[in-house]
């Protein structure tokens, strides 16, 4: 299949999905408070996507049961909403993704509970900031490693690890297209970024260790050690400037 190029019209849609992708994290974010049961996000999420004439992409992938993926503390990624109440001090990503006029927007942020510890807090700004780096370094011209090697310096530069078995992706009619984006990586290395190609970049950053742990459930993935984990993510455009984010309002 290869990697596909998107059209300026293609791309305009794309721009409406990342913006319903937005509006609802930063829905989400708002609600976000202790003593509330992750299910309750998972309702919003279908409600507001409802309301924008969006649909979530997530629900149904490969079985997953909800509507976005609510992660808790050592919980990397693909945590199921339900139950679970959040308590204060806990940290939670919410992993979001709508379809909209054919096209997918997929992006992620990661929260605190009310109060959280410095160490917890740190985690976060660096995975932000990992994020970041992985944007500006995605240039029409660069290579995929170019990306990869920002992400993983910054996160390791504080003596964090980054995920290895979970990466970003390409996006655009599927929510997974070509490449697949590593989180870890050599510079200079795999494919030349070209205008017009549309990709998730998600590093998923461990306070602890690098490895992972598959859940009872099939589905929620967990630090090994146990350790916090954090994830940021946005879909973006290459450019023949700066690489445009598509998820933000
Ligand atoms: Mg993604």
């Amino acid at each position: 299949m290869g990697i596909i190029i998107k059209s300026d019209r293609e791309i305009a849609v794309m721009r409406q999905a990342g913006r319903i992708v937005a509006t609802i994290l930063g829905i989400l974010t708002k609600q976000v408070r202790p003593g509330m049961k992750t299910k309750e996000l998972d309702i919003i999420a279908s409600r507001e996507s409802e309301k924008l004439g969006a649909k979530p992409s997530f629900k149904g992938y490969r079985g997953f049961p909800g509507n976005l993926c609510v992660s808790v503390n050592d919980e990397i990624v693909h945590g199921i909403p339900g139950e679970r109440v959040l308590s204060e001090g806990d940290i939670v990503s919410l992993d979001f993704g709508a379809i909209f006029d054919g096209f997918q927007g997929d992006a992620a942020v990661t929260i605190g509970v009310g109060e959280i510890s410095p160490e917890a807090r740190q985690l976060l700004e660096t995975t932000k900031a990992a994020l970041k780096a992985g944007i500006a370094a995605a240039y029409s011209g660069a290579r995929l490693g170019d990306i990869s090697a920002a992400i993983q310096n910054c996160a390791e530069s504080k003596g964090y690890s980054v995920v290895r078995e979970y990466t970003g992706h390409g996006i655009g009619r599927e929510m997974h297209e070509e490449p697949q984006i590593p989180n870890f990586g050599q510079p200079r290395i795999g494919s030349v970024l070209r205008k017009g190609m549309t990709l998730a970049l998600e590093p998923m950053v461990n306070i602890g260790d690098w490895r992972t742990r598959l859940g009872s459930n099939r589905w929620t993935v967990f630090t090994a050690d146990g350790s916090l984990s954090a994830h940021f993510e946005h879909t973006i455009v290459i450019t023949e400037a700066e690489p445009e984010v598509l998820t933000i309002l």
